[in-house]
């Protein structure tokens, strides 16, 4: 065992349904605009590519967990999506191959400076203090693909404090999940341990502190986590 000058840092990790053992988290890999109605929501535009960025391995928030109202926001939004766990990767992925990478799905958050957002895009500036920021990656238990067989039609949907404000059906992502992973290994080698969020559907909105968020995909975990306080 090699010795480091300090302690490691804590390996991300998330629950896996079924199993005592937890799915190690690597990175985060998220992707813009993949819902029709979420494009128009942001008035962006339509025929673009899909947008492919990170989040840090160690902004994961599990299940039940408390996200601080960040700083340096006063516009903080929930965006619902399906998360990918992958249990192999490459580059270059063909998008028939991609199934046989994963190893399950979750219910997640990309949790969103919004005001930062427009920020950056009319800057031409980069959008980490937008997407990729402390506590930003709630994602809930992983269950593994055995259990689901391959995902290409669920409800997902999301509400604040108990009311529906997300409703809508991943069958309606422009980019599908096997498109997603074969585009990403085109920029990146993916890895085990890599998650994917792979885009919210329509019905965004801001969250104070005290919300408590319910996201739920048929047949996954739900997630659920609440806005805490105003981080020091
Ligand atoms: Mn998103």
């Amino acid at each position: 065992m090699a010795d480091f000058v300090l302690p490691p840092p804590p390996q991300p990790s998330l629950d896996v349904v079924g199993s005592a053992a937890r799915f190690p988290v690597r990175r985060i890999y998220c992707i813009g605009k993949n819902y029709l109605a979420h494009i128009r929501e942001m008035n962006a535009d339509e025929r673009d590519p899909p947008v492919i960025f990170q989040k840090p391995g160690d902004a994961i928030v599990r299940n039940g967990g408390e996200i601080p109202y960040p700083v340096l926001t006063s516009n903080f939004h929930y965006e619902c999506e399906l998360i990918v766990a992958l249990k192999s990767g490459g580059y270059n992925i063909a998008p028939e191959d991609a199934a046989s990478h994963i190893f399950g799905y979750a219910v997640g958050l990309d949790m969103t400076r919004r005001d930062h957002q427009a920020a950056a895009l009319a800057k031409g500036l980069p959008w980490e203090i937008t997407k990729a920021f402390d506590h930003s990656a709630p994602v809930g238990p992983i269950t593994p693909v055995a259990r689901t067989g391959i995902l290409k039609d669920a409800r997902i949907r999301l509400s604040v404090n108990g009311e529906v404000r997300q409703d809508a059906d991943i069958a309606w992502m422009i980019w599908g999940i096997d498109e997603i992973i074969a585009k990403i290994s085109e920029q990146h080698r993916l890895e085990a341990g890599d998650i994917i969020m792979t885009g919210t559907p329509a019905g965004v909105g801001a969250v104070v502190t005290g919300d408590v968020l319910d996201c739920h995909v048929d047949g996954l975990e739900p997630l659920q986590v609440r806005i805490g306080a105003r981080a020091a």
